[in-house]
C-alpha cells in the first residue's frame, strides 16, 4: 500500500507539473507583446550542458542576448527611461544622452526610437566598430571621444553629462551612478532566475560594468535566500576583485586600472570598473575570480563548439567564473550566470583571430573535447 499510495503521488506530482510547464509555454507562445518594451526581459534559462556535465554541477545561463536590442541593457535603458518619465526629468521631445561603450547605447538609441526621443551618445574611440554603426543606423548622433581617465573632463562619461546640461531638454541617463538600474535588475532580471529555478539555487556569478546586474541581482536572490552566494568575475585591469577578495580599493577619482597598450588591460568590452559605482556599491557579493583574457577566448569557442552558443567576452568570463565557482563548490550544486550579448557585436575584436593576435598576443588554445578550466 505504501508503494502505491507513493507511486500515485508521484504521478500526480508529475501530471500537475506538467500542466504548469505546457501553460508557461503557452502563455509564452500566445503572447502578444506591447510594442517594443513588451519584447524586454523574460529571457528562458539554457542549460550548459558542456559545463555541467564537466563539473557535476547544474550551470545555467540567462539568455539576455535575446532581448530584441540584443543585450541586458535593453532593461536598464527601459528602467532608467521610465523613471525618468515618471520624475518628470525627460519630457516628449527631450534627449536621452549617455556615454557608454555601446550596449547600453544601443538599448537606450531603441527605446528612443519607441518612444520619440532624440538619442546622444558619446562613446570612446577603440570600441568594436559594429556598435558605433549599429548606434548611427539606430537614429543615434554618436560623439566619439579619446580613451580617458575618470578623472579627466574628457571621459566620456564627463563628456556625456556635459552636453546633457548643454542641450534643452538633455537627460543624462547616468547607468553608472542612477540607481534605476540596479533596481530593475531587482524587479525583473533577480525576480525571473528566483522564479526560473523555483528558488533551487546555490550561486549566481557576474561580471559587473556599472555593477547593475550583480547588484540587482543578489539583492533580490539573497533577500529570498540569504545562502545564496554571489560571485563576482573581474576582468585584468579591473580594480574590484581586490576590493572584493581583500577589501582593498584605490579611491574613488583616481584611475585605478593599468592601462598598458589599451584603454584598459583587457579584451573584455563593457566589464570592470576603475571607480566603485553607486550600483555597484549596493551589491551583495561573497568572492570574487581574476578571469584572464585567454581563458575568456577559450571558453568562448569552447561554447561555440560544444553548445552552438556564440556570445560575447563578458558572457564568456562569467561562464569561465562559474565553472571555477563549480569545481569549488563540488557537484551538485546549481549555478546562474548571465550571457550579455551575443558574439555578433564581438566579429572584429574579440571573434578576430588576427586581431587577437596582433593586438594582444592571444590565441585560441581550447581543448575542444575535454574542458581545462
Ligand atoms: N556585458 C556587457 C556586454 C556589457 O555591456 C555590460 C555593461 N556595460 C556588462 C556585461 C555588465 O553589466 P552591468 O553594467 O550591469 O554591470
Amino acid at each position: 500500500w505504501t508503494w502505491l499510495a507513493s507511486a500515485l503521488a508521484a504521478g500526480v506530482a508529475w501530471y500537475h507539473w506538467k500542466l504548469l510547464h505546457q501553460d508557461k509555454l503557452k502563455q509564452r507562445y500566445e503572447l502578444i507583446c506591447d510594442g517594443h518594451a513588451g519584447l524586454i526581459g523574460n529571457t528562458p534559462l539554457i542549460k550548459l550542458h558542456s559545463l555541467s556535465k564537466a563539473t557535476g554541477c547544474e550551470i545555467y545561463a540567462k539568455a539576455e542576448f535575446l532581448n530584441p536590442g540584443g543585450s541586458s541593457k535593453d532593461r536598464v535603458a527601459k528602467g532608467i527611461v521610465e523613471d525618468a518619465e515618471e520624475r518628470g526629468l525627460l519630457k516628449p521631445g527631450g534627449t536621452i544622452v549617455e556615454g557608454t561603450s555601446g550596449s547600453t547605447g544601443i538599448s537606450l538609441a531603441l527605446i528612443a526610437r519607441a518612444k520619440g526621443y532624440n538619442c546622444l551618445i558619446v562613446m570612446p574611440d577603440d570600441q568594436a566598430k559594429e556598435k558605433s554603426d549599429l548606434l548611427q543606423q539606430f537614429g543615434a548622433v554618436v560623439e566619439f571621444v579619446k580613451p580617458a581617465s575618470i578623472v579627466n573632463a574628457n571621459h566620456y562619461v564627463n563628456q556625456a553629462r556635459q552636453r546633457a546640461n548643454e542641450i534643452q531638454g538633455g537627460y543624462f541617463a547616468d547607468q553608472f551612478e542612477n540607481e534605476a538600474n540596479c533596481n530593475v535588475h531587482y524587479k525583473t532580471t533577480g525576480r525571473e532566475i528566483w522564479e526560473q529555478t523555483n528558488g533551487k539555487i546555490d550561486a549566481f556569478v557576474m561580471s559587473a560594468g556599472t555593477g547593475g546586474t550583480i547588484a540587482g541581482v543578489s539583492l533580490y536572490l539573497k533577500h529570498k535566500n540569504p545562502n545564496v552566494q554571489v560571485v563576482l568575475a573581474d576582468p585584468p585591469g579591473s580594480s574590484l576583485y581586490n576590493k572584493v577578495r581583500y577589501n582593498v580599493c584605490y579611491a574613488a577619482q583616481q584611475s585605478e586600472r593599468t592601462v598598458k597598450r589599451h584603454r584598459y588591460d583587457t579584451i573584455a568590452e563593457g566589464i570592470g570598473i576603475d571607480r566603485l559605482t553607486a550600483n555597484f556599491l549596493k551589491a551583495k557579493i561573497d568572492d570574487a575570480y581574476a578571469v584572464t583574457d585567454q581563458e575568456a577566448v577559450d571558453m568562448s569557442r569552447y561554447l561555440l563548439h560544444n553548445e552552438g552558443i556564440f556570445v560575447g567576452s563578458s558572457s564568456s568570463m562569467n561562464c569561465v567564473a562559474a565553472v571555477h565557482l563549480a569545481r569549488k563548490l563540488g557537484p551538485g550544486h546549481t549555478i546562474v550566470t548571465i550571457l550579455c550579448d551575443s558574439g555578433q557585436r564581438h566579429l572584429t575584436k574579440f571573434w578576430n583571430n588576427e586581431h587577437l593576435k596582433k593586438n594582444w598576443d592571444l590565441e585560441p588554445s581550447v581543448e575542444m573535447d575535454s574542458l581545462s578550466f
